[in-house]
């Protein structure tokens, strides 16, 4: 069994952290014991949606074998969200921005669910 959401795996000074323990308002869109969504506070798409688990990991980049079960369950959050905003029809597009050259702005890991209109056919 993996970690979850224990406070020694939170950070003190990370946005998202603080969005997890409650201590900043977020407009959230599911919990579950591994993570949390939330609508992003600067929407880039009509539905515009941040996923991220319940454990400070800088990136995609910083997770341990032990914590695989983590990457499943914020798949399965995001298939789960998808048909409760009712997405699944649609479609949807989910991206991870993952260091300097992709523009990370929190270090947290998180994927964004963007939907509601269509996208281009490139994907940057
Ligand atoms: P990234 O640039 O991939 O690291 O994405 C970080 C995202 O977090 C951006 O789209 C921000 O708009 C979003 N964001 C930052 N602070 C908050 C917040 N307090 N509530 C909701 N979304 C936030």
């Amino acid at each position: 069994m993996c970690k979850t959401h224990e406070n020694e795996t939170l950070s003190d000074d990370c946005i998202f952290c603080k969005i997890i323990k409650g201590d900043i308002p977020s407009d959230k869109v599911y919990e579950d014991r591994y993570c949390i969504a939330f609508r992003d506070i600067n929407p880039q798409m009509p539905v515009h949606i941040v996923v991220t688990p319940k454990i400070h990991i800088e990136s995609v980049l910083g997770f341990k074998e032990d914590q695989a079960e983590i990457l499943g369950r914020l798949q399965l959050a995001i298939a789960e969200i998808a048909r409760r905003l009712g997405l699944d029809g649609s479609g949807f597009r989910v991206v991870n921005n993952c260091g300097k050259d992709a523009k990370q702005s929190v270090p947290h890991i998180h994927y964004h669910i963007l939907a509601g209109g269509e996208m281009g056919e490139r994907i940057v």
